[in-house]
């Protein structure tokens, strides 16, 4: 049995699926009407995916996008140029769904580098099968990697994902880091009871390796519409969590508009306790910085005021942020025979109408005044 989620409203006044023209003389590029400028495009390959994490799908799956919906890799590499070349796209994220489950991945991403020789290209994935795509991925001019990773056990792991593919992902991590990936980062998304506790013992491992954990607010982006505010792991929790074995300090280097606020790691002296952020708590440090952890904290510390994200979901679709309920088509567009300059010119009214913010934050623990969007996360690319 599959579930089908509903679709995301589109606005009837100006015809289903087009957005407002933006006034005239408006500056070009990926603007908004609040004044934030989309430079990093995060673009899905696929809505499909092998894994079935709690957070994200249901247990059943999703029913996939028909074949001929979702974007080609010919599609894929235009709109990525016109992006590129026309509204200053610097950043480009593959994700979906799952970026590897795509057979012409690796033909995807020449193309796009043999295009644009200075774009960093990362990769959102699970890992499933990455220990046997790494080096190609990387051959292929892959710049990065981040491998989702939410616990180091098995069962742990089988219970998050629904699939017992721990040791899969773990070599996956390892290749990617062995084929010149890094800095490979880790996303985890903590869940109350399940995970939270390890915690602790996911940065000690990632720390040890070199990679950078970052943990992710679980957001209401999951099919089966289980999450709570009050149930969720905040980030202030999560700084509480890791402060029983480390110091964290706000790392020096500029956000940069970067959604994980970064920190930098160092051992916490047996004992040495104090409240956190206080002077009291950096004196409880022992030894030098092991490293960086960052938090996503998109629900309690958002960050719209700074974002520069724009998002192409599998089908083609513009979404100005992961919790628009509007959406723009834009591969619809481009099969109509448009030029380049019709396609930015889409892109850029989609984008002048992204929300101000989410609103997830104003709710105090009902999130009453929240709906939550008709896309799982899957769906949309995280
Ligand atoms: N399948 C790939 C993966 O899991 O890395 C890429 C797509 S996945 C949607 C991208 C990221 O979104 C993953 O790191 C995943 O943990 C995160 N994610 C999915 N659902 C989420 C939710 N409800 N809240 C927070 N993060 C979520
Ligand atoms: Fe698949 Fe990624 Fe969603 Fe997990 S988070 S179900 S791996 S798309």
């Amino acid at each position: 049995m599959s579930i089908q989620l509903g679709m995301p409203q589109s606005r009837d006044s100006v015809g289903p699926g087009l957005p407002p023209a933006r006034p005239a003389g408006t500056p070009s590029g990926l603007l908004d009407q609040y004044g934030r400028r989309a430079t990093d495009m995060r673009l899905s390959l696929t809505d499909k995916c092998n894994l079935r994490c709690t957070y994200c799908m249901p247990a059943e799956g999703l029913e996939w996008l028909a074949k001929q919906a979702v974007m080609t890799a010919d599609e894929i590499v235009r709109i990525v140029r016109v992006g590129v070349e026309l509204l200053g796209v610097r950043e480009l994220r593959l994700t979906g769904g799952e970026p590897l489950v795509r057979a012409d991945l690796v033909d995807i991403i020449a193309a796009l580098r043999s295009n644009h020789p200075e774009l960093p290209i990362s990769m959102t994935t699970n890992g499933v099968g990455l220990d046997k795509k790494a080096a190609a991925l990387k051959a292929a001019g892959l710049t990065r990697i981040n491998v989702s990773l939410d616990s180091l056990h098995e069962e742990t792991f089988a219970k998050l994902t629904r699939r017992p593919f721990l040791d899969r992902v773990l070599a996956g991590v390892d290749a990617a880091w062995a084929a010149g990936l890094g800095p490979v980062k880790l996303n985890a998304v903590l869940m109350r009871g399940i995970n939270d506790a390890e915690s602790p013992a996911l940065l000690a491992w990632a720390l040890e390796r070199g990679y950078e954990l970052r943990f992710i607010e679980q957001m209401p982006l999951d099919a089966d519409h289980g999450w709570t505010r009050r149930n969720m792991i905040t980030a202030a929790e999560i700084r509480s969590l890791l402060s029983v074995d480390y110091v964290l300090s706000p790392d020096p280097r500029a956000r940069d508009g970067a959604p994980a606020e970064r920190f930098e790691v160092r051992r916490r002296v047996a004992g040495a306790a104090g409240p956190l952020g206080s002077d009291a708590e950096q004196l409880g440090a022992e030894g030098p910085v092991l490293g960086t952890v960052g938090i996503i904290a998109s629900v309690t510390e958002p960050f719209c005021a700074d974002c520069r994200r724009t998002r192409i979901t599998a089908e083609g679709k513009i979404m100005s942020c992961l919790f628009s309920r509007e959406e723009f088509d834009l591969l619809g567009l481009l099969r109509e025979g448009a030029s380049d300059e019709a396609l930015a010119e889409r892109w850029q009214d989609a984008m002048w109408v992204k929300p101000k913010a989410h609103g997830m934050d104003h709710t105090g623990l009902g999130a009453a005044d929240f709906v939550q969007p008709d896309r799982s996360m899957s769906a949309i690319g995280g």
